[in-house]
This record gives structure tokens, C-alpha cells and sequence, in this order.
């Protein structure tokens, strides 16, 4: 069978197909790099920005010029980055809680939050201190055909409602999506109903994708996890949240004690990573981009769907793979778990997870554990036996690997057939 020789001119053909958004990608990078370089030559950032501190880290000058930095990048007054927020996760439960009280109105605007989201409101478990378990009033506007709707964004705003939550990627959904340009609709929808509901963005997976970050388009604030897009594969753990100055202190005081604000916080290995890490960022976001749209067009080539379609607009760095049975995603996972720079030796199979209602699949052979702005794939073992795929620090890996999931799967579908 000469599957081999079929894989090399199919992606040969690809390669060329995604030549127009590899320009594209190239061009938003350069972009964004101009908007981070210019951040750090206005900080006038030195090598003594670098080192650590110990104990309370008062007058840590490092972790004072990294928000210093990130507020000018993103375009925003005031800035909290700091490796003691432990995921994501806890950075936007940081925010909500700092914002959300007894009786407050919390409106989801685009469909059911990320999975882990789903635990900090409440809308699934009953984990201590959950913002329903505090007496928070939760909504949610639905999705259309993964598309959001205005109309009804519009009409789930009253008065009461004191913060609206835009998530900007899809996670793991199957609606679409935001652009910043839809984030902009949706703020002024919002805003026209009620200026004073606070709109935040859940930024994560979409940073540097476009020119343009939420701020700019209007929200209040905006929170992300370093070890996706902004921490550019080098920040080895940690968040941020960048918006409105008096938000972001409130939010300062809920990550450390009241009164303490951002004045605290040492951390002894140094801050060159998550620097030299923002410096990346816009080229690694590229990069990434460049993996999904070569996944597109391969893997649709091989006749599987895929979403987004090759070509397509990008707004976040997730890549869905419509494989259509277990064992597709069981080769696929493998194949390209063996071309990971670490663990490429480990075999994945389905497994169960808290949380989750069916085995889960994961590729993922990462420097930083969990940082899925490495390459990584995973999915639930359910119809349509979709595989997301995410991240990849550079282009060549995220061909190689693509090509070795793409050879473990057609091997097995002759073997299969021929059996
Ligand atoms: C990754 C992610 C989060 C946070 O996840 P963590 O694993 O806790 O960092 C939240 N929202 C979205 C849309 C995400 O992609």
C-alpha cells in the first residue's frame, strides 16, 4: 500500500492551499510583536526587571513593570499578572468574586460557560463558596446554531444585572467563536441596556489571534491564564487580568486580603520567563494558527470535517476533527502523542475524568504540564468522535506530528479494511 507516498503529495497540496492564511497570520504577528516591543521599550525594561524576591515582595520592581507592561499591551489602564493565580480558572473566579455579592446578577451572554467555569458558578456540582452558593443570580442567553443572538443578549439585561460574562473562544463547545468585532456588538448591545453591567472577557485562547484585544472594543475587564496564548510556552504557570483601574483593584484584594491590593507577592524564581515569554506570544500564537490550518486542510482532504473549515477566519487556536469513530481518535491521539518532545513514548488511551460523563482521550506531551498552548489534542469518546486540537509552539513540530497522526490513522484504516 503506497499511503505513504498519498500522505507526502496530500500534504504538499495542503501546504500550498494554506499559503493565503499563513501570510495572514504573519502579518497579525508582526503586528502584535510592533504592540509588545513598543510596550517594553516604554517601560524602559531592564535585565534587573528579571530577578526575584522573597517574602512579602514589597517594591518587587519586577512583578510592578510585568503589569506595567501587560496594561500597555493590552491597552488598559491597570493590570494584575501574577504566577499565584493557579489556572485560568482561578484567575476569572478571582474577578467574578471580587465583583459578584449576595443578590447580584451574573448574565452568561454567549451560551453555557467553559467547563470549569460551569463549577465556579454553580451550574454544575456544589463546591464550597460557588457564586449560587453565595446568593448570586445566574443566567444564561442560548446559543443559535452557534451563532449568539442580540436580541435576546439585549433582552436578558436589566438593571440588576451587574456583570456580563463574554467568553471569546469556544472551549470545548461546538458554537463558534467570538471575533473582536463581535465582541464589540455584543458590549454596545449590552451596554445601550444598561451602562453600568460590567462586561467581562474571558480571553482565553484568543490572545494576539487578532490586532485588536477586548479592551479596546469596550470591555472592563479581561482575564486570561499565562499558560495559554500570552505566556508565549515560556510563563510556567500563572494569570492575568487587565481592564478599569478601581475593578482591577478589587480583584487585587480578593487574590490577596482586603487591604493588601497589589502590593505583595514575591516570587523567588524571577520574572525573565513570563517577559521573554509576552515577547513570543505573538509569533507562538502564529505558529499555533498555522498547525490549525494545516490540520484543516489535511485532515478535510482525508474526508473528515473539521471546524473551523480550512481558510477560515481564526479567532482562538482550537481546532475541532470530526474523526467519526473511537478508534480514529485512539490513532490519532497516538500518532501524534509520539511525536510529542516529551512522553512521546506513552501510548494514550480513554479514561475517565471528574466532571465528565464519557472516557476522555488526551494527547499531550507538553514541557509545562497542562499548557495547551503546546500541541495537544483531546476530546470525549462520544459522536461524533471529535478531537480538539490546540496550541503548538512551532510550525515544523505541529507538521511532523500531524503527518505521524495522519499515517496511524489511514495504516489502521487499511489494516482494518484488509482484515
Ligand atoms: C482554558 C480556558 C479556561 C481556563 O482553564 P484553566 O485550565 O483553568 O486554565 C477558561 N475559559 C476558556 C475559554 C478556556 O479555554
Amino acid at each position: 500500500m503506497d499511503s505513504d507516498i498519498n500522505l507526502e503529495s496530500l500534504r504538499e497540496k495542503a501546504l500550498s492551499a494554506c499559503q493565503e492564511s499563513f501570510a495572514r497570520y504573519r502579518k497579525i504577528s508582526t503586528m502584535n510583536t510592533e504592540k509588545v516591543l513598543d510596550a517594553f521599550r516604554d517601560a524602559r525594561l531592564s535585565d534587573f526587571h528579571f530577578h526575584g524576591t522573597t517574602g512579602y515582595g514589597y517594591n518587587d520592581a519586577g512583578r510592578e513593570k510585568l503589569d506595567e507592561v501587560y496594561a500597555t499591551v493590552f491597552r488598559a489602564p491597570a493590570a494584575l499578572v501574577r504566577p499565584h493565580f493557579v489556572s485560568g480558572t482561578h484567575t476569572l473566579a478571582t474577578v467574578l468574586l471580587s465583583l459578584l455579592h449576595k443578590g447580584d446578577e451574573l448574565v452568561s451572554v454567549v451560551g453555557t460557560p467553559y467547563d470549569t467555569m460551569q463549577s465556579v458558578i454553580g451550574i454544575k456540582g456544589n463546591a464550597p463558596g460557588n457564586l449560587t452558593s453565595l446568593g448570586v443570580i445566574y443566567k444564561e442567553v442560548p446559543t443559535c446554531e452557534g451563532k449568539y443572538i442580540l436580541d435576546e443578549i439585549k433582552r436578558s439585561i436589566g438593571p440588576n444585572t451587574k456583570v456580563a460574562l463574554i467568553q471569546r473562544s469556544r472551549g470545548y463547545s461546538s458554537r463558534k467563536s467570538l471575533f473582536i468585532e463581535d465582541i464589540k456588538k455584543i458590549i454596545k448591545t449590552i451596554k445601550e441596556k444598561n451602562p453600568m453591567t460590567i462586561c467581562f472577557v474571558d480571553n482565553c485562547y484568543g490572545e494576539f489571534t487578532e490586532i485588536l484585544e477586548p479592551y479596546e472594543v469596550g470591555a472592563d475587564l479581561v482575564a486570561g491564564s499565562l499558560i495559554k496564548n500570552p505566556g508565549g510556552g515560556l510563563a510556567p504557570t500563572g494569570g492575568y487580568i487587565v481592564g478599569r483601574e478601581d475593578l482591577v483593584r478589587l480583584a487585587a484584594n480578593q487574590m490577596t486580603a482586603p487591604g493588601l491590593e497589589n502590593e505583595m507577592g514575591s516570587y523567588t524564581p524571577g520574572y525573565r520567563l513570563y517577559f521573554q515569554g509576552l515577547f513570543l506570544a505573538p509569533h507562538i500564537v502564529s505558529q499555533a494558527m498555522m498547525g490549525a490550518d494545516f490540520a484543516a486542510e489535511m485532515f478535510s482532504c482525508l474526508g473528515f470535517d473539521v471546524d473551523p473549515v480550512a481558510g477560515e477566519l481564526r479567532s482562538d487556536l482550537i481546532q475541532l476533527i470530526h474523526l467519526r469513530t473511537e478508534e480514529n481518535m485512539c490513532r490519532f491521539c497516538e500518532g501524534l502523542q509520539a511525536y510529542s518532545p516529551v512522553d512521546g513514548y506513552v501510548r494514550p488511551i480513554p479514561g475517565e475524568l471528574p466532571g465528565y460523563t464519557d472516557p476522555v482521550i488526551m494527547a499531550c506531551g507538553a514541557f509545562c504540564q497542562g499548557a495547551s498552548i503546546e500541541l495537544s489534542a483531546d476530546g470525549p469518546i462520544r459522536s461524533p468522535y471529535t478531537v480538539y486540537l490546540q496550541g503548538g509552539l512551532v510550525f515544523e513540530h505541529s507538521l511532523l506530528a500531524l503527518m505521524g497522526a495522519a499515517r496511524t490513522l489511514t495504516e489502521n484504516e487499511t489494516n482494518h479494511n484488509e482484515s
